[in-house]
């Protein structure tokens, strides 16, 4: 069988693939290929000197469990770290200040008031309204809503402007206005169904899990990482495909996918490489993003290709910026900042890297990572990157009052590379799903489809390679 694209979710699905079939003593052929000349995708760790800087992701959730086990099993759980502990507050922009995030606020679970009035971002009224979820009835549409429709209908404009938007769309680099809340953050429909209200659900959960917990495991934090960078990921699993007698071949772009024949239920494909490159296969799967995978499908399905070409990707920037310490002084706090989309700024937001993860950068040196573009904001990204550049510092001396040069930059263009999971998104994916079901062992995972984030890429992927091997072992049947 042949996997093409080796970012996280066509690695971890020839990793999960060879290790499920190993323990259902099945013998099985994987090769997996790549165009670039680098395995990860979009994850991409550059080590600069003791500097850690990541150009893609650089960390993932710890409550979705698929990544940290994923790290376990390669032999990376020590490498596991959480984020600073000191410097754990993010702000938010507003009217060109920055305001502090109350802890809860994320979480809708206001404990105390004080903290939320002094933090300037919520008026009184605004989170009287916000305490309206509670009495507001649910809604009884099956229709699909944006993220911005739902959280505006429970919590008030406000709210949703100046704090649920930049924080939940931001992830996407999308526009809450377009994107599916089930698609994306389907806990909130789901509370809102179970409870009637977003505020009385999430007060449920956290009962529970005060009298389910049990001391347990060691607790993380909300975001980890691998200390000396997500490279190292990628680097277990290619290692440990290799062990398992998987082959790995970079640099081969796949340009074509021709079914050679379809007989008894047993179906068999031509791939084919622009460098000459020519295999064949029983099963196929695609871990490409959707439109390279639109691309290589639609001879065989016009239909699946169509539904695949519908899921828009956003074109981002990361700015990786490294000052000497003393230049910045006390001036960041925090992890970092969230821009709304009503602040109308360039920035969409900025980490303080080597305050999140220390390890980051030695002792004299702070790096901070700044982002732009993402849905409806793509403009700037025309402009060359000493403009780039020219435009976080600006933003940066303005908002925090970093005026210092930076001695190291790294601008790094990410075109089309967020998928956007917009209205009716699981729809479609039913529909793409059902057209490929008329073909034996052909199936897609990526970003793309069922989660952006890396846990989601790596549950995806051993979820592929369950259903793979199970057609594998129905057709030698
Ligand atoms: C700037 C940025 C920051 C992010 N931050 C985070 C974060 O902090 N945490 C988090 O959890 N997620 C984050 N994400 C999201 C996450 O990184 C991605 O969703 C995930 O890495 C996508 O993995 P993938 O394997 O599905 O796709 P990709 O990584 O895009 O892999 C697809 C692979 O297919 C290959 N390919 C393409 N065309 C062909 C072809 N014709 N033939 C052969 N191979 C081909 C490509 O070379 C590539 O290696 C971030 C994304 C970006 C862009």
């Amino acid at each position: 069988m042949v996997i093409i694209g080796g970012g996280i979710s066509g690695l971890s699905t020839a990793f999960a693939l060879l290790e499920q079939a190993a323990s259902a003593e099945v013998p099985i052929a994987c090769t997996i290929l790549d165009a670039a000349p680098v395995w990860g995708g979009k994850i991409l760790t550059h080590r600069v000197g003791r500097l850690v800087m990541e150009a893609g992701p650089d960390s993932f959730l710890s409550q979705k469990p698929w990544a940290m086990e994923l790290c376990r099993r390669l032999g990376l759980a020590d490498q596991l770290i959480d984020t600073n502990p000191v410097e754990k507050k993010a702000s938010v922009l507003r009217g060109g200040q920055l305001h502090e995030l109350p802890e809860g606020l994320v979480t809708f679970t206001p404990t105390q008031l004080g903290p939320f009035l002094r933090s300037g971002l919520l008026s009184w009224m605004d989170l009287a309204r916000m305490g309206c979820d509670v009495l507001l009835p649910r809604r009884r549409s099956t229709e699909d809503e944006s993220l911005a429709a739902f959280f505006r209908r429970r919590f008030g404009r406000h709210a949703c402007e100046r704090v649920i938007e930049p924080l939940m769309a931001g992830i996407y680099a999308g526009d809450a206005e377009q994107m599916s809340l089930r698609a994306t953050f389907p806990r909130f429909y789901e509370l809102e169904q179970a409870h009637g209200s977003v505020i009385r659900g999430m007060m449920a959960a956290r009962r529970a899990r005060a009298q389910h917990s049990s001391g347990g495991g060691p607790r993380h934090t909300m975001f980890v990482t691998l200390k000396n960078g997500l490279a190292d990921l990628v680097a277990g699993l290619t290692a440990h495909i290799g062990q398992a007698g998987g082959v790995l071949k970079a640099g081969v772009q796949v340009e074509a996918l021709r079914v050679r024949s379809h007989q008894a239920g047993r179906w068999m494909y031509d791939v084919i490489g622009t460098d000459g490159t020519a295999l064949s296969a029983e099963a196929l799967v695609l871990a490409t993003p959707a439109y390279v995978s639109a691309d290589l499908v639609r001879p065989l399905t016009p239909l699946a290709a169509g539904l695949m070409e519908m899921i828009p990707y956003a074109s981002t920037a990361t700015i990786s910026l490294v000052y000497p310490a003393e230049a910045v002084g006390t001036r960041l706090q925090g992890f970092g900042f969230v821009v709304p989309r009503v602040e109308k700024r360039d920035l969409i937001a900025a980490t303080w890297t080597s305050l999140k993860w220390p390890h980051r950068a030695p002792p004299q040196e702070v790096s901070v990572r700044c982002y732009l573009g993402g849905v409806g904001r793509e403009a700037i990204l025309q402009r060359d990157d000493e403009a780039l550049v020219r435009c976080v510092r600006e933003e940066l001396a303005s908002i925090v009052g970093l005026q210092a040069a930076p001695h190291y930059v790294e601008v790094n263009r990410w075109r089309r590379a967020m998928p956007q999971y917009t209205i009716g998104h699981l729809d479609r994916l039913a529909q793409l799903d059902a057209a490929l079901s008329r073909f034996g062992g052909l199936v897609v995972t990526g970003a793309g489809y069922r989660g952006v984030g890396l846990p989601d890429c790596i549950r995806d992927g051993a979820e592929t390679a369950a259903q793979t091997l199970r057609y594998l072992q129905s057709t030698a049947a």
